[in-house]
């Protein structure tokens, strides 16, 4: 095995450091398998029960009416996720939009937004307008309001209490830590805030912004009885086969809202060509519960890799997990572009080039982003990326294979020692 890893440029000491790392991961890599296995059966029951058949993944132009595969694969995320109905469309262009569109359809002038798991993803602040920009939802007359979380990452219920106003309609949650080290937020959290949320205010409605969290666990969000959540398939559910596309799932209401505005009222979800991408939607979700634990295992991987080095990691290597993000803090702008030259040279497309950071729409500094994707950004394939500021934190996240996913940990370590940032003492 060695001689392989050799001709990947991997040295024997850095090699054998990792492999002692990997065999103590061993019942933590069932674990994450014992959940595929049952996220790969029901998805596979939900396909059958829907009764899928070979002239679904035919596909519609123009208009798109009468697309019995797209409506079809609908029922299956619905069925999948526990919830009435979802709308899943390569018109979504992004997970933002996804969010985008989950909140400015359930959401009226004169209601306010309130945010219970602190300051959202980065993209999210010109939608709002926490930060001014054009068409977001203050220029609508909706109002924003946020609930931080507890210094230890928890939801903070005397905040909320205070927060939740009679304007409050819909409270968002984001599961995932975007660029941030506090906790996620696993489903059991999502549903027990939900309780305590509808509690105080029975018609509010609970979203949850589910970016890298689909089928980390065996339920999710809307199975412990959020209204609404939303994704992006160039993430988990997409199978990394997905090229595009976004999916809004939960309540009939909501969903309803949500393709009325997607396309136009009275039109709704009854138009949108599926154009030739149905295949890639239904096998990616097939496979997203395998590509998913791939990603995981490398998350984890990395996790135990760098603490053991001495890094702070968030989550640390033992914590259970709800998403597929591993955040390291590597303390210096030289080990961050190091670690993305890892990642970048550990990829199948583009390895030869290096990566650069740059100034990103809907983020306020510079990002470096480390990918070499088969589709464009996908961050489901093995990708790193981090604003460039102290305390000069990386997200590493995807892998379609768990040994790509591990092999490109190992190769930010072989960086690291090669840019003399990590002494090869430390391997000992
Ligand atoms: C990725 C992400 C988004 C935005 O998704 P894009 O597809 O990049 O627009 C939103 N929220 C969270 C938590 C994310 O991780």
């Amino acid at each position: 095995m060695y001689e392989m890893y050799e001709s990947f440029g991997i040295e024997r000491d850095v090699y054998d450091y990792a492999k002692t790392i990997l065999d103590g991961l061993k019942e933590r890599f069932e674990a994450v398998d014992a959940n595929a296995e049952y996220n790969q059966l029901k998805v596979l029951c939900a396909m059958q029960k829907n009764r899928v058949s070979e002239a679904d993944l035919k596909g519609s132009t123009g208009y798109g009416y009468d697309d019995l595969g797209r409506d079809r694969l609908e029922r299956i995320y619905a069925d999948t996720f526990g919830c009435e109905d979802a709308l899943v469309r390569p018109q979504i262009a992004c997970g933002t939009q996804a969010i985008t569109l989950a909140l400015f359809s359930n959401l009226r002038p004169g209601d306010e937004l309130l945010y219970i798991s602190g300051k959202p993803y980065d993209t999210l602040e010109s939608v709002i307008g926490i930060r001014d920009c054009l068409g977001s939802l203050a220029e609508y007359g909706i109002t924003y309001a946020q609930a931080d979380l507890t210094p230890d990452g928890h939801f903070d219920e005397k905040s909320i209490r205070e927060k939740i106003c009679d304007r409050t309609k819909i409270v968002a949650i984001q599961r995932s830590k975007g660029y941030d080290t506090r906790r996620s937020i696993s489903v059991k959290e999502t549903g027990d805030v939900t309780k305590l949320v509808k509690s105080i205010k029975k018609d509010v409605l609970v979203f949850v912004d589910n970016c890298y969290g689909e089928f980390v666990e065996r339920t999710e969000p809307t199975d412990a009885g959020v209204d609404m959540m939303a994704g992006s398939l160039i993430k988990n559910p997409g199978g990394g086969l997905a090229a595009v596309g976004g999916y809004i799932a939960g309540t009939k209401e909501c969903v309803e809202n949500a393709a009325a505005r997607l396309t136009s009222p009275g039109i709704g979800r009854e138009v949108g060509a599926s154009l030739g991408l149905l295949p890639s939607f239904y096998q990616g979700f097939f496979l997203s519960p395998v590509v998913t634990a791939s990603a995981l295992k490398g998350a984890i991987f990395a996790a135990a890799l760098y603490e053991r080095l001495g890094f702070d990691v968030f989550p640390s290597s033992d914590e259970e997990r709800t998403d597929i993000i591993q955040a390291v803090t590597l303390r210096s702008k030289e080990a961050l572009l190091s670690f993305c030259k890892g990642i970048q040279s550990a990829s199948a497309v583009d390895s030869f080039v290096s990566p650069a950071p740059s100034p990103m729409p809907g983020y306020d500094c510079d990002v470096i982003m480390a990918a070499g994707d088969f589709v464009s950004g996908s961050s489901i394939e093995l990708s790193a990326d981090a604003p460039l500021k102290s305390p000069y934190n990386v997200y590493f996240q995807g892998g379609l294979t768990s040994f790509h996913a591990v092999s490109g940990i190992i190769k930010t370590l072989q960086c690291l020692i090669n840019d003399k940032i990590i002494d090869r003492s430390a391997l000992k």
